[in-house]
């Protein structure tokens, strides 16, 4: 089908997650058409490399034979099989012990869902099933950080805190809070252990204002990613994490996007050294090639829920939990990780952040930041007031063309901040072509 019939119908009758409905009726879409490696083509021909891995997801990166293989083999031999009924399939079962065995601590109990965000509504129910089971009801409100995205769910969106999803939509609720992000670079308190005691204290006073009694659980990304890759200093999640135990308040790390080498380890909270009492992921954990995230709970969680149903059935769950298709696809892709992926990701990470911090010279840029194969630049006009680019330059959508004229697919956030999430896969040669396009990019933009 021609490329301009394919736009008119996409305009027409496909609606677009998190767009400008008519903005993007105006612009048009662009058809990617192919995948390879780090690299994806269009239905013009072009071939960009792929800077945010799809949506920080193709982590492993495009055109694995052996996950189509296990794909094809699992639909082949068994499409589906339901959880429900205490039936089960050996994909889901097998994907569930490997996972256990790799995470932090005794995070020993997965829950499948399709996605991110499913994956933090499914923990804002275990969490308030778990505290009706502890016998304190009362325990229904939840703490998250400016800055942070947890998906676009009903309840989710509330513990997002991106005007874009609570404007229009009546949120968040009375029970969501939120305390300031550490957001370093415009900060005003200087200095990573001075950023991190003053994030203890605005915690303790949002828990003690509320009432520790009525807090059932603070939210938190290793690093902030739609927020703009926020990078917290090194002990700033372990302080946080030390907070909550102090209160009991349950601490879940969202490692959808920092999930499966993103940040070096398979999960970043291994970096801080902590134990969450519940994780979600979602993304690298198929690489994108089909739909699938997973709630990790702890012992005790797990334990609580468990006996205060009883012989009960807790009535939470989708056809599509720990769909074996996916699951499939989630051992194959791990496989891949650990035969050298995670390893090159590694490599690759430390050669981007000093690519990108070789950018500093530039004008227009104010700061460079991140952790592994997660980055940003953060664009400004004027370097020591960190004044941001004006809105009349669109950054969003002009940086972003720019990009793609040179070849190269990143993120541009509204506030002038390009964010990096290439496949763990990538060259040298891509991550130095990567940077070398920002250049262009950038020198374009003056
Ligand atoms: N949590 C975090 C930290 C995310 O970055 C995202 C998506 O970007 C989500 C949750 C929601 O995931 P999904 O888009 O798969 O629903």
């Amino acid at each position: 089908m021609l490329s301009n019939s394919l736009v008119e119908l996409d305009r027409r009758h496909l609606v677009h997650p998190v767009s400008s409905f008519r903005g993007h009726e105006a612009r048009g879409v662009r058809v990617l058409t192919g995948g390879q490696g780090a690299t994806v083509s269009d239905a013009e021909g072009r071939r960009l490399i792929d800077g945010f891995a799809g949506l920080w997801c193709v982590n492993a990166g495009y055109g694995h034979e052996s996950v189509v293989a296990a794909a094809a083999e699992q639909m082949r031999q068994l499409p589906y099989a339901t959880g429900y009924f205490d039936l089960g399939a050996e994909a889901p079962i097998l994907l569930a012990a490997a996972l256990a065995e790799r995470s932090p601590g005794d995070l020993d109990h997965v829950y499948f869902t399709l996605g991110g965000s499913d994956a933090v509504d499914s923990t804002i129910r275990f969490v308030r099933y778990y505290w009706h089971a502890r016998g304190q009801p009362d325990r229904d409100q939840f703490i998250s950080v400016a800055q942070g995205y947890h998906g676009s769910s009903s309840l989710g969106a509330g513990l997002t805190a991106l005007p874009a999803f609570h404007d229009g939509f009546g949120l968040p609720y009375p029970w969501q809070h939120k305390i300031s992000s550490h957001y370093t670079y415009r900060n005003p308190v200087r200095g990573d252990q001075a950023v991190i005691d003053a994030s203890v204290a605005e915690l303790r006073a949002k828990i003690e204002e509320i009432g520790a009694e009525r807090v059932a659980a603070f939210y938190v990304e290793p690093i902030q990613g739609s927020g703009g890759v926020l990078v917290p200093p090194m002990g700033w999640v372990k302080a946080m994490r030390e907070v909550c135990a102090e209160y009991g308040v349950l601490f879940v790390a969202d490692e959808v996007i920092t999930g499966f080498g993103r940040t070096g380890p398979i999960f970043a909270c291994e970096e801080e050294g902590i134990v969450p009492d519940l994780m979600t992921t979602a993304k690298g954990l198929t690489s994108g090639y089909v739909p699938m995230g997973a709630v990790f709970l702890s012992d005790h969680v797990y334990d609580t829920i468990a006996d205060g149903a009883g012989a009960k059935a807790i009535g939470h769950g989708f056809t599509y939990s720990a769909h074996p298709v996916s699951a499939a696809v989630a051992l194959e892709v791990l496989a891949l990780y650990e035969g050298g992926l995670f390893e090159n990701g590694r490599r690759m990470g430390a050669r981007l952040m000093a690519g990108l911090e070789g950018l500093r010279d530039h004008p227009l840029v104010g700061d460079v930041r991140g952790r592994g194969m997660l980055a940003a630049v953060e664009l400004v006009v004027d370097k020591a007031e960190k004044t941001p680019l004006p809105a009349s330059v669109q950054p969003a959508t002009r940086l972003f063309d720019r990009a793609w004229e040179e070849g190269l697919i990143l993120r541009a956030f509204a506030q002038g901040v390009l964010g990096y999430a290439p496949p763990l896969c990538c060259t040298e040669d891509e991550i130095d072509a990567i940077v070398a396009r920002t250049r262009r990019v950038l020198d374009r933009t003056l």
